[in-house]
């Protein structure tokens, strides 16, 4: 039997695949399960169009077997099978997709559960194998088939004896080297968990045989180790079943089944998206900060999923930065599963979803200010700081984005406002949205500065974090009104009277000014009379645009 030699495209590609498409060895079982979900999922199809087939759904199913005396793994499905020619142009051409042939064939507008596209999955075996050989039989034929290549030197194709329609893939797994133990791949546990990981919602049943510990049938006491076969997948993800189905337990044991966190989620958003892109998604917004949520070590992002399968468990381009505490999973039909990283960047679908998504959230932020104004400020206590950050690195558009979501303490009660409030609380003849910063509210108060703005009966915002003030001078102004430290020489409030008294004074004591100026030298810029305070004998202004606060954080700031 002559070994026919991959195309000449093929080979390289081979060798491309295995050393660079996958950055991590496990997911050659990923991309086998799909493709024998692919190939139930044609039988499906299949049935559907013909009279003649019945689909009796529990009699399909993949089941995952390892060979540890010989060091091979099984993949057998019982799915649709290839026929000899199949056999030929699907494994047998690389970046060849079977799967997207049959879904062009049968005009499968909606079939997007077939995942296959690509044509590169079957070859990511070659990672973890020596040797890979498939017996398949398919609906179509009574002649079943054997393939057997071992990546470099080609294939072989013969007849061969296999009762049930279906594919067996067996992967004979290669010698271990000192950086790499394939060993791994035979044990039950690490196999359970790359399903798990991966293939959890694959629509049909993965089986294997576990190990589980049973009574002796005559001593109840002692137990032995027996084979049961078990389904190790959940099949239904919870983002494809109905909202109306799920109560609010659910969500949260889904979110701490994914770890997403040791507390419960505040609020939760569950979509189903059926526009230019098609996706599902169930994203969280946490109560508590994570530890190391304001480091570097924290990393954002959304589980992806296509179709019900893992493709990237931190997908950081679907966040944007401000909101990057958002926890969740986005599965969309519309993305491939071979894509790489690197395509997923410039993905149009993936720009759309996130661009989606961000106005989801801000809606659900805004939903939450709204009518669970507790919760809202719990969740701004976590992280409000993130939107003041994103406010302040603004690109263009994130202060419009955030600007309503923003919450600041202010000289009414003690309480957060938002911007929107004080706004329409404003007297008609204030101009400006005065604000003071400080360590901490108790102290602002405390500010002779901020006497003569709270005399007028007008509102002042305490700004009691560093990042509050970076973040109004990026904003500017709200809804037409600027934004005024009432630490700034020009209050806005100074009648003209006011002022020419200032003037009339600052003569009068011109002497007794200098006098003090020269005394604080280098520490102050000018000394003026004031009309701003009632109490305090002193106060410091700042002139321009930073106010002393700013000044403050600045001078900490490394170089
Ligand atoms: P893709 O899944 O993207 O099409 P693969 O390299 O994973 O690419 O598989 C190539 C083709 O081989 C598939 O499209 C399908 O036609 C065929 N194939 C692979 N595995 C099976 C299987 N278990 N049963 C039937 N056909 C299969
Ligand atoms: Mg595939």
């Amino acid at each position: 039997m002559a070994t026919k030699q991959f195309q000449a495209e093929s080979k390289r590609l081979l060798e491309m695949m295995i050393n660079s498409i996958y950055s991590q060895k496990e997911i050659f079982l990923r991309e086998l399960i799909s493709n024998a979900s692919d190939a139930i999922d044609k039988m499906y199809y299949k049935a559907l169009t013909d009279d003649s087939l019945t689909f009796n759904k529990d009699d399909y199913y993949i089941k995952v077997s390892a060979d540890k005396d010989n060091r091979t793994l099984k993949i057998e499905d019982t799915g649709i099978g290839m026929t000899e020619e199949e056999l030929e142009s699907n494994l047998g051409v690389i970046a060849k997709s079977g799967s997207l042939a049959f879904k062009n064939e049968n005009e499968i507008k909606d079939g997007h559960d077939i995942i296959g596209q690509f044509g590169v999955g079957f070859y990511s075996a070659f990672m973890v194998a020596d040797v890979v050989t498939v017996y398949t039989k398919s609906a179509n034929s009574d002649q079943a088939y054997k393939w057997e290549s071992n990546g470099a030197d080609g294939y072989t194709i013969e007849p061969a004896d296999k009762e049930k329609v279906g594919t067996e893939v067996f992967i004979k797994l290669r010698e271990n080297t000192e950086d790499e133990n394939y060993d791994e791949y035979l044990e039950e546990h690490r196999l359970n968990s790359i399903i798990k990981k991966y293939s959890d919602y694959i629509r049909y049943p993965i089986k294997m045989d576990v190990t589980v510990q049973k009574p002796k049938d005559d001593d109840e006491e002692e137990t032995a180790e027996v084979k049961e076969e078990q389904t190790v997948n959940s099949m239904v993800p919870i983002w494809r079943k109905n909202k109306n189905e799920l109560t609010t337990e659910d969500y949260e044991a889904f979110y701490s089944e994914k770890h997403y966190g040791f507390d419960k989620p505040l609020t939760h958003i569950h979509l189903s998206v059926d526009g230019a892109v098609r996706y599902q998604a169930i994203l969280f917004i946490p109560e508590n900060t994570p530890f190391d949520y304001y480091t570097k070590e924290y990393e954002k992002g959304l589980e992806l999923y296509s179709n019900g399968v893992l493709i990237m468990e931190k997908c950081s381009d679907l966040l944007p930065d401000y909101f990057g505490f958002v926890k969740g999973i986005v599965d969309s039909e519309d993305l491939s599963l071979n894509i790489s990283r690197e395509m997923l960047q410039h993905d149009r679908q993936l720009k759309l979803i996130a661009k989606n998504i961000k106005n989801k959230i801000k809606s659900q932020l805004k939903t939450l200010l709204k009518d669970e104004r507790e919760k809202y400020e719990k969740f701004y206590q976590s992280f409000g700081r993130q939107l003041k950050f994103g406010v302040h690195i603004d690109f263009g558009t994130h202060k419009d984005d955030l600007k309503d979501l923003l919450l600041f303490y202010s000289s009414k009660e003690k309480k957060l406002v938002t911007l929107s409030e004080y706004v329409s609380r404003m007297p008609e003849d204030q101009q400006y949205i005065y604000y003071a910063a400080g360590d901490s509210y108790d102290r602002i108060e405390k500010l002779p500065q901020t006497e003569m703005v709270l005399d007028k009966g007008y509102e002042i915002l305490y700004f009691t974090e560093d990042i509050d003030e970076f973040a109004i001078k990026t904003l500017m102004s709200y809804d037409d009104k600027q934004f005024k430290s009432v630490a700034s020489g020009d209050l806005g409030i100074e009648s003209e009277e006011d002022q020419e008294k200032e003037e009339e004074e600052k003569k009068d004591n011109k002497e007794l000014f200098e006098e003090i100026k020269n005394i604080l030298s280098d520490k102050v810029k000018d000394v003026r009379a004031s009309k701003r305070m009632k109490t305090h004998p002193v106060c410091l202004a700042a002139d321009g645009e930073v106010s002393i606060e700013m000044e403050k954080i600045l001078q900490q700031m490394p170089d």
